[in-house]
């Protein structure tokens, strides 16, 4: 969501006359747009602005922006720390932030922190969004009313709002004629998308539905979704839709009920496997993803376990995995640590297991042709990458015709993040 926000931001700054230069030393202005959700990534930002004021001793100090969501949460606190930042941008002001810049005033720190997601979005829907990656990020929902246990994003991104359908749709085809062939909903909270229009209610299966019409889209994902709210109509996309693909990121966290109910995740672990079950039977190929946070406090040796057992049941083929980390404000962060050591070893052990699971699985692709949605050429090489139907990377020979095109790719050999092959030309002519 970092990046779709940054787009954004850019598309907007660009108006008062602000272009993006990738020469370090010749800015007029840094924006460093952040993430809170582990506590490394506040002291890159840190490290960064640090990084920005060696830079510049000599010559005159750029305007430091701190945007995101460690802006929103530490504001003061930052400024206090680290007095080389001008202004400080939570997630839901990005739309102050031309008027902010034009108003900089050396001498007065700005802070910008209200929740006002509506007016964000109203500003934001008149700026034309000129992203043409052929794989975009498009945000539909933010914010988050489920208050995890362990999580920052209710008190940093605000409370759940949905964007209106039709500004969704406009802003899709805007994407679709900048060459977009690939779209991925966005949204901390993505399948709880809820936008009621008079009397008609929209969901995210409806908004999957309504994109897929869009000719010149190829394929729809969304991220990142809570199990409580797979609904059945989303679960049916799965066999009624043509371009939603058939890989779901969604995160369980723990395979333990006695951790899920500490983490106040509101659902069990049989649900889980309910909704899993469900989404085979209405399509065998779709694949799953997880994330797992190792070492919540409580989790004793048979709760880790439980997870293990989920992972070697569902077999997933993609996770992320992480060590608890207590954020400040948050309920869990109160709560007795458990021992640093065991929580690495328990990570370590998770991870070679979905690591094999992983790799388990792209090394049943080796010697097949797959289709590979081509997004661009490798610098300084003559190889070219893309993604296939379950979003692994996949880099390959072919030729530039193939960009933002589907293509099949032959598949000679694997790692575990990437396959590798060539462009399977008779079977590309043959679907010509
Ligand atoms: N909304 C999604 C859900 O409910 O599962 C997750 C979104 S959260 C922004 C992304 C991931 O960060 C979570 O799934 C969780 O695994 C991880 N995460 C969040 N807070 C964390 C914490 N305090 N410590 C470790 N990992 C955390
Ligand atoms: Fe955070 Fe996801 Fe829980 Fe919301 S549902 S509080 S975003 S982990």
């Amino acid at each position: 969501m970092n990046e779709y926000d940054t787009n954004r931001i850019y598309d907007t700054v660009k108006n008062i006359g602000y272009f993006k230069t990738s020469d370090y030393s010749d800015a007029d202005c840094f924006l460093l747009n952040t993430c809170h959700i582990r506590d490394k990534s506040k002291e890159k930002v840190f490290d960064e602005i640090g990084r920005v004021r060696k830079n510049y001793k000599n010559k005159k100090k750029p305007i430091v922006i701190v945007a995101g969501c460690v802006a929103q949460a530490e504001s003061g606190e930052m400024i206090k720390r680290e007095p080389y930042i001008d202004i400080i941008i939570g997630p839901q002001s990005y739309h102050k932030i031309n008027k902010v810049i034009e108003n900089f005033n050396l001498k007065k720190k700005q802070e910008l922190t209200e929740f006002e997601t509506e007016d964000k979005f109203n500003y934001l829907d008149k700026i034309k969004n000129n992203d043409s990656k052929v794989s975009s990020f498009l945000t539909i929902q933010e914010g988050c009313d489920k208050f995890c246990s362990f999580c920052v994003v209710p008190y940093t991104r605000g409370p759940e709002y949905s964007r209106p359908f039709n500004k969704i749709i406009e802003e899709a085809e805007n994407l679709a004629n900048n060459g977009v062939k690939e779209l991925i909903l966005l949204g901390q909270n993505v399948n709880a998308y809820f936008y009621k229009d008079k009397e008609k209610i929209f969901k995210l299966s409806d908004l999957i539905l309504e994109l897929e019409k869009i000719k010149e889209l190829d394929r729809i994902r969304y991220t990142t979704s809570h199990p409580k709210d797979m609904t059945d109509d989303l679960i049916d996309c799965y066999s009624n839709s043509k371009k939603l693909m058939p890989f779901i990121h969604l995160p369980i966290q723990s395979g333990s009920n006695k951790i899920l109910k500490l983490m106040n995740r509101n659902h069990r672990v049989e649900k889980y496997l309910e909704i899993y079950k469900l989404i085979k039977q209405k399509n065998h190929k779709v694949e799953f993803s997880s994330d797992f946070i190792i070492g919540y406090p409580g989790e004793l040796d048979c709760d880790f376990n439980d997870t293990i057992n989920l992972v070697n049941e569902i077999k997933f083929i993609n996770s992320y995995s992480f060590i608890f980390s207590p954020r400040p404000g948050t309920p869990a962060s109160k709560l007795n640590q458990v021992d640093k050591e065991i929580s690495k070893e328990r990570l370590i052990k998770i991870q070679t297991i979905l690591e094999q699971y992983q790799m388990k699985k792209n090394e049943s692709l080796v010697g097949s042709s797959i289709e590979v949605l081509v997004e661009n050429k490798l610098k300084n090489q003559n190889k070219f990458f893309g993604r296939n139907v379950f979003q692994n990377s996949v880099i390959f020979e072919g030729q530039d015709k193939y960009i933002g095109k589907l293509a099949n790719v032959k598949i000679d050999k694997t790692n575990r993040n990437t396959l590798f092959g060539k462009i399977d030309e008779n079977k590309n002519m043959r679907a010509a």
